[in-house]
């Protein structure tokens, strides 16, 4: 029930009527019981810094960020944490003490799947389609799993330069490559974790997929295969890769992870995390 004691939580960006955070975080709130509601809130980018000041006004606890405020919030934070530093990215945002504090959960949700495997990332090279923002926070997840190699690769050499250029200055020092597409296949035969972080596949073009059946060939038999996208499930990508024999993880659990995480920032409280996966799963279906 909203109340006149209602605390307010929300997710910007613009557009944000895509956006699946509103179902989760307020499945999540009802399961918990505490006195929260989560908006979703179209901000334009110009609009940006007026947006900000006017939640602190109105008293917001906190809000995600996403597409296109993820970076231009950055400066408009009076603290941002090391591993939004390092990401070049916020995508968590609290009131605390008089001001705006800002994190990026979006690390800690693309690894917790693969930190629950149990696995051994020291000898398992990664390499990741694409070099987008997602493609940062996947580079930093990487980098904390251990991976020896972190392979970055793209379509666009002025962009991957950028991209390479963007981690000189990064507290985190990944071991970071960047490679041009056409040298995808002499790199697939050595990766243990392959990530495709375009939007390649995504509906409604989920017949698409950012590698061949040859290529996915390639990849060795113990390789894991992660597609940060999430609609549809699986994707064409995570199909090639299940038919191959690799261990596939959609992105369903990195947005209900970083979420998850958003959310204990926020209240204080251990997050339901299976009623959040299962409030997106009875949507999605
Ligand atoms: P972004 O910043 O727009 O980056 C997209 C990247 O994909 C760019 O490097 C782009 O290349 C590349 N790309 C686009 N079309 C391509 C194509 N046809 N062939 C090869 N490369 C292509 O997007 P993002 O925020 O990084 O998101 C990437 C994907 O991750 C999206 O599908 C998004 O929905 C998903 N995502 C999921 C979660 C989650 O919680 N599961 C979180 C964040 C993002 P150029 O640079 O050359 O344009």
């Amino acid at each position: 029930m909203i109340k006149g004691t209602t605390q307010l939580l929300g997710v910007i960006g613009y557009p944000v009527k895509h956006s699946m955070s509103p179902i989760m975080h307020n499945a999540a709130i009802a399961t918990l019981g505490i006195d929260y509601v989560y908006l979703p809130f179209p901000i334009a980018p110009e609009r940006l810094k007026t947006a900000i000041n006017g939640f602190a006004a109105m008293g917001l606890t906190g809000f995600n960020i996403t597409i296109p405020h993820k970076q231009t919030i950055m400066p408009l934070l009076a603290h941002v944490s090391p591993v939004a530093q390092a990401i070049g990215a916020v995508n968590t945002v609290w009131w605390n003490e008089g001001s705006w504090h800002g994190t990026n959960t979006d690390a800690a949700g693309f690894m917790a799947p693969l930190q629950a495997l149990g696995r051994d990332w020291s000898q398992s090279p990664a390499l990741i389609l694409g070099n987008g923002g997602a493609a940062r926070a996947v580079v930093a997840a990487c980098h904390q799993l251990g991976c020896p190699e972190i392979l970055v690769v793209g379509r666009s050499a002025e962009k991957l330069a950028a991209f390479a250029q963007g981690w000189k200055t990064s507290p985190l020092q990944p071991p970071l490559a960047v490679h041009a597409w056409d040298r995808l296949n002499d790199l697939l035969p050595r990766v243990g974790l392959i990530i495709n972080s375009t939007p390649v596949g995504m509906a409604p073009h989920g017949a698409a997929s950012p590698l061949t059946d040859a290529q996915i060939g390639l990849l060795p038999s113990q390789a894991v295969a992660y597609d940060l996208i999430y609609t549809p499930r699986p994707t064409q990508f995570l199909q090639q890769a299940s038919t191959a024999g690799l261990m596939p993880f959609d992105g369903l659990e990195m947005l209900v992870q970083q979420g998850a995480a958003a959310l204990e920032i926020w209240t204080q409280q251990p997050p339901p995390v299976e009623v959040m996966r299962q409030s997106l799963l009875d949507y999605l279906s």
